[in-house]
């Protein structure tokens, strides 16, 4: 299958859930995930009139960021953890940090940052010990900290469940974001990939991060 094609099927399965949940489909956010593909994929993914890339690494995105830099309107969301030494140069290639998960962290992009920033806060949702984020009861401290800083924009809260292939079963965890998110006045919500963005946009989502189901399978690098 084409990108193209890939495109349309995840379109069509988006059309039908926003068709059942009433809502719109320019209040949805179709992030394409890159990460691992050659930039060629991401300018193709453009070329086709996708404008919003996810990245997972700093150091393998600042190879594509040459060509990618020269796409007009393309944004690039950093989706992957971020340690704060890499801070300095994520705030330099991405236009949205999705995922901050400490007031240090928050701080550092803020200092490095040449003008506004957008950024989500990543929230772990599970007891796992591999998963970054901020735990739910560190949002409030997060979120003041946030506030006060000049050059971060709020932009919402994101979330990456343990994995399940059963999409039902991810559906407390983005419930679980959307009552934390309402909770604290936070408004956007970037949550659901390929096999559940679904579920995600019938709890709320207003950022699917997709990937498999737009690029195909990722060739695991050892
Ligand atoms: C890789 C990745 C995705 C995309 O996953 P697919 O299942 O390929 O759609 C979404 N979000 C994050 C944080 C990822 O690391």
């Amino acid at each position: 299958m084409t990108i193209a094609e890939r495109w349309e099927a995840v379109e069509t399965r988006l059309a039908k859930t926003l068709q059942q949940t009433g809502r719109k489909r320019q209040d949805i956010t179709l992030l394409a995930v890159t990460k691992v593909f050659p930039v060629e994929i991401l300018c193709e993914a453009y070329r086709l009139g996708l404008r919003e890339f996810g990245e997972n690494y700093v150091q393998e995105f600042e190879t594509k960021h040459p060509t990618a830099a020269s796409l007009p309107e393309a944004r690039f969301h950093l989706i992957g953890h971020l340690q704060s030494n890499k801070s300095r140069r994520a705030a330099e290639i991405f236009h949205v940090v999705q995922t901050v998960d400490s007031p240090k962290l928050a701080r550092r992009l803020d200092e490095a940052a040449a003008s506004a920033l957008d950024v989500m806060i990543e929230v772990k949702l599970s007891v796992e010990e591999a998963k970054a984020g901020c735990a739910p009861q560190d949002l409030s401290e997060l979120l003041d900290t946030i506030r006060a800083l000049p050059k971060l924009r709020l932009k919402g809260l994101m979330t990456m469940p343990p994995w399940n292939e059963d999409a039902e079963a991810t559906r407390p965890y983005f419930r679980r974001l959307r009552e934390l998110a309402v909770r604290h006045g936070v408004e956007g919500l970037s949550m659901g990939m390929s096999h559940d963005f679904e579920v995600a946009v019938e709890e709320g989502s207003t950022c699917i991060r997709v990937g498999t189901a737009l690029f195909g399978r990722r060739i695991k690098v050892p």
